[in-house]
């Protein structure tokens, strides 16, 4: 699915709220503004990133004394463009990992359902297509159907992949992997881990267990702990975005759905809220599904 289709609910949910706004107005007065930030709002933008959009299109109202309809979506698509040029960014334009880091493990954590196990096939074919070996390691030992799924995966795309019992120590089987990815040669590990939505403490000495374990094989390792949230809940990505960066330092983020949503803000409101780049974002079930996040393309997107 291109950038374009996936956002396309997104898209024409936001620009009629807008056009309609604007229908017959030959400037943008309070009433437009309100439908725009009406518009960012049911876009889950967030309230907090919308008043800072509308904030700066009042100021330059202000300035400019006036400000023509024909020029709001110019100006409203370099607010949002200035808004993510601001937030942190991913390092690599494709599926790369930094150099004399191998293996390079990815520890990956989200709530169940939001497409963590999907997210990590995806992740798997894109590096094994750029070339990179790939392992896997299923240490969400609490639901068969999790590590089903990800053997399922580990088939479709032909990667090896480390397992134990149901109901084993999470952090044997990270163990395991890591032996396992250093004896293979592996180039990335990718280690799933369980969605339960815990309360902190909990969530906080399970991954830290984890990692502790995983560190004990390879020093700086994981090398990147990537939180996937699902997009199409709006509000309740910011939630959960809150809740795992209180239990363990996450480095980056993956947004799912974002394909038959109308929620596609909300991309703004976590790049905007969370000093964590936005690496990955999924736009429909394929594996080719999965794209590096690019700002000026992802704006572009909303406005082409
Ligand atoms: P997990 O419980 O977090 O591991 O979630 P899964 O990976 O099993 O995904 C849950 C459902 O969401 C599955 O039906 C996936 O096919 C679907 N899914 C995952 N990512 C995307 C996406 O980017 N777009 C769409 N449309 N569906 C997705």
């Amino acid at each position: 699915v291109a950038l374009d289709e996936g956002l396309q609910k997104t898209k024409q949910s936001f620009f009629s709220k807008i056009t309609k706004a604007i229908a017959g107005k030959s400037s943008v007065d309070d009433e437009v503004l309100d439908s725009v930030e009406e518009a960012l709002v049911t876009a889950d933008v967030g309230i907090e990133t919308t008043v800072a959009i509308i904030k700066r299109i009042e100021d330059r109202v202000a300035r400019d004394k006036y400000m023509g309809t024909s020029e709001l979506n110019r100006i409203l698509q370099e607010e949002i463009a200035a808004i993510l040029t601001n937030a942190p960014s991913s390092e690599f334009e494709t599926f790369e990992v930094p150099a004399g880091k191998k293996p390079y493990v990815i520890l990956v954590v989200g709530v169940n359902g939001v497409g963590k196990t999907t997210t990590i096939g995806k992740l798997a074919y894109n590096f094994k297509k750029n070339g990179k070996e790939v392992l896997l390691g299923a240490a969400d030992t609490f639901r068969a159907a999790a590590v089903d799924q990800l053997t399922i995966w580990s088939d479709r795309v032909n990667v090896p992949i480390v397992k134990k019992e149901m109901g084993s120590d999470p952090s044997s089987v990270a163990y395991d992997t890591v032996e396992s990815g250093l004896a293979r040669n592996s180039d990335v590990i990718i280690i799933d881990t369980a969605g339960r939505l815990h309360n902190k403490a909990h969530l906080m000495e399970e991954l830290s267990k984890i990692k502790r374990v995983i560190s004990k094989k390879i020093p700086d390792a994981p090398h990147e702990v990537l939180l996937v949230l699902d997009g199409s809940t709006g509000q309740n990505a910011l939630e959960q975005a809150r809740h795992f960066t209180a239990a363990t330092e996450v480095t980056s983020l993956a947004i799912t759905k974002l394909d038959g949503t109308a929620k596609g803000g909300v991309v703004l409101a976590i790049a905007n809220q969370f000093k964590i780049p936005v690496k990955y974002i999924g736009v429909g079930e394929r594996m080719e599904d999965l794209q590096i996040f690019n700002k000026l393309e992802f704006v572009d997107s909303l406005f082409s």
